[in-house]
């Protein structure tokens, strides 16, 4: 790894006043090529992928085809890619998972989350960022979301030695709906109909007047989180990995 866990805490500290720009930039300059962004293609995601797509359109941005999406996301991603030259890299489960999941599958999210997530979205993203040598990544999370992403910090190491950045930590849904209405971009059609944060179909209802934007998540699951590597890693140990 090019910088110590000491000189990443430095450099988090100082980017708290950097623009998401500036912090795209250094890490373009310092990971490329091993470097990618994930998306979930909402609404919200779209500064973010626009800001790429001006400074590094090359970049790789994951995105983790569940099977299990809005059929309005899987059209918007069609769009964003179409319209702001985007180079995605579309993630599926693993092969072996698919007599597992045709059995299994449809009941899964309720049944248990945490291991749908962790055949859909964690062992995916494992396995491609393995593939690809990817060392950093780039994620489009904000503080103003949760109360856990409240502490997160702007740079990260994690416990499987990548470095996460994420560049629009400190901006609010206001400073992002501003960016998109400055630059004209397009919208997720479902936060119009009560949506205001988008994940899988099953795990995602409308919110009420007076909710958080997230309230809709896995609403009743006790889960706030889907693609969490450690959690998910933690919690089922046992499950076999990926040889590369
Ligand atoms: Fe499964 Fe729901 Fe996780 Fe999607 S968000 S992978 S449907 S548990």
């Amino acid at each position: 790894m090019l910088f110590s866990a000491e000189e990443i805490e430095r450099l988090s500290n100082e980017f708290e006043t950097a623009s998401p720009q500036e912090i795209i930039a250094w890490a373009v300059k310092h990971f490329c090529p091993a470097l990618a962004a994930s998306s979930s293609f909402q609404t919200q995601s779209v500064p973010l992928l626009h800001m790429i797509s001006q400074i590094h359109p090359e970049m790789r941005i994951f995105f983790l085809d569940t099977g299990m999406h809005f059929w309005e996301t899987l059209i918007f991603r069609e769009q964003l890619e179409r319209e702001l030259s985007l180079n995605i890299v579309d993630l599926y489960p693993d092969s072996r998972w698919s007599v597992f999941l045709r059995q299994y599958g449809k009941t899964l999210p309720q049944e248990d989350p945490d291991l749908c997530c962790y055949i859909r979205k964690v062992q995916p993203m494992q396995k491609a960022m393995s593939e690809f040598g990817i060392r950093a990544w780039i994620s489009g999370i904000r503080r103003d979301q949760t109360k856990t992403r409240a502490r997160a910090k702007i740079l990260e190491f994690k416990r499987d030695g990548l470095l996460k950045i994420a560049p629009m930590l400190n901006w609010t849904k206001a400073d992002v709906m501003a960016y998109a209405e400055a630059h004209a971009l397009p919208r997720h059609p479902l936060p119009l109909e009560r949506y205001p944060s988008v994940g899988c179909k099953p795990c995602t209802r409308p919110v009420n007047p007076g909710e958080s934007d997230r309230a809709g998540r896995w609403a009743g699951q006790g889960k706030t989180e889907s693609g969490c590597i450690p959690r998910c890693s933690r919690k089922t140990p046992s499950l076999p990995t990926i040889s590369n």
